[in-house]
């Protein structure tokens, strides 16, 4: 038998990776090194102390039953705890923050709480695919909105057209941010809400890099501005942080009525987090400042080392002050696909193209600075022999 699938899955953007996943696998099997700067996860090791917790948890019976949904008060404590060191946000762990299984998981499933049929949400173009894909599985309307370089990689609130506004329940907004590495000034951020309530939208904020920043720059939660707590819900991650994306744990926090819906959402769908993994957590959250600070010389080095190999070959790029992306324009003359096949098929460097975060994506290639810088330098070296 060969079933045909549901509608919503014919909703879905075709999958761009495909023909250069076949690609990959081609250039592999003809006896080629690839050298990946793909997909955005870190190649380092979680810290050995969140480890060893994790370790001693697991074997602890009382961590064996069905955890509780929202997470272990002791975990949104310590939630809490880092909000208000890192932050100086005060949370209510009763009512202001839930455990997510990863923060792609509450990123999927929001909108099923809060979208009725046709309900339009506000997707940045480029961005990471989960605001697109979880809006049309809850049945909404995708409106993208633009992130241009002239403007930062930042949307231009003020020319959503107001018939769209009527329609729009959420904007999504994540910085530092992935694909393009770009920052919001605290300026956009205070207007992004104003704007939120002006028009009863919901400010869905991914946090996910905020720890991942360099030359000084600290990235703030949404919940820092004044205003926020009445639209924001902020999704935040163990992931990148502390090299946990395999652990599968995040959380997202703010507006009580927001969490609570996706609370409700979650009860009927899945059953919260392994404990062991919830008390690793709070062990990064409440310990972690030194290793953090370890990973980003690690992940400065490395972004130094492809900023001067890039700039070395004519690239015109900008390093990155969040996240472990380069968004580099494509050479003169060539599309994002064009570009990301010439570099795998004659060299072995695996990057993703542009054009799979966005239509405005088209025209940009995105590096990920997950691997040793031998190897850096070694594409770089690769790269010097192409001719464009
Ligand atoms: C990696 C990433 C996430 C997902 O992180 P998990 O917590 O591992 O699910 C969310 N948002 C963005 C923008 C990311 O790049």
């Amino acid at each position: 038998m060969n079933f045909q699938t549901a509608e919503r899955l014919r909703l879905l953007p075709p999958y761009l990776f495909a023909e250069i996943d076949r690609m990959k696998q081609e250039v592999r099997a003809r006896g080629v090194d690839l050298i990946s700067f793909g997909i955005g996860d870190p190649d380092l090791p979680t810290p050995e102390g969140i480890v060893r917790e994790a370790q001693k948890e697991a074997a602890n019976p009382a961590n064996h039953p069905y955890p509780s949904y929202e997470g272990m008060a002791g975990f949104r404590e310590a939630v809490a705890r880092f909000y208000q060191r890192r932050f100086q946000v005060r949370l209510d762990p009763a009512t202001e923050i839930t455990s997510l299984i990863g923060s792609k998981e509450g990123i999927a499933h929001f909108p099923l709480a809060f979208l009725n049929p046709g309900d339009a949400v506000l997707v940045p173009d480029p961005a990471y695919p989960v605001y697109n894909t979880g809006t049309l599985f809850a049945g909404g309307k995708p409106v993208f909105i633009p992130l241009k370089e002239s403007n930062g990689f930042l949307p231009d609130l003020e020319a959503i057209p107001a018939d769209v506004l009527k329609a729009a329940k959420i904007l999504w907004l994540n910085y530092p941010n992935n694909p393009t590495g770009a920052v919001a000034p605290p300026d956009f951020l205070r207007k992004a809400i104003e704007f939120c309530r002006r028009h009863q939208l919901i400010l869905a904020y991914d946090n996910a890099y905020s720890e991942m920043t360099y030359d000084g720059y600290i990235a703030p939660s949404i919940l820092e501005f004044d205003g926020a707590r009445d639209v924001a819900i902020e999704f935040h991650s163990f992931s990148k942080t502390y090299n946990m994306t395999g652990w599968r744990v995040g959380w997202a926090c703010g507006n009580a009525s927001l969490v609570a819906g996706l609370g409700r959402i979650k009860t009927n769908i899945d059953s919260g987090v392994f404990q062991a993994i919830q008390h690793a957590g709070i062990v990064a959250l409440d310990q972690g400042d030194g290793w953090i600070r370890d990973n980003l010389k690690i992940w400065t080095r490395r972004r130094d080392v492809l900023a001067e190999g890039l700039r070395s070959l004519g690239w015109d790029i900008t390093p990155p002050k969040g996240t472990f992306y380069f968004w580099t324009r494509a050479p003169k003359g060539h599309s994002s696909t064009e570009t990301v096949k010439k570099l795998l098929n004659e060299q072995g460097i695996v990057t993703t193209p542009g054009a799979g975060f966005g239509a405005n994506g088209e025209g940009y290639v995105r590096f990920t600075f997950t691997l040793r810088e031998e190897r850096i330098s070694e594409a770089i070296e690769r790269m010097r022999k192409i001719k464009w």
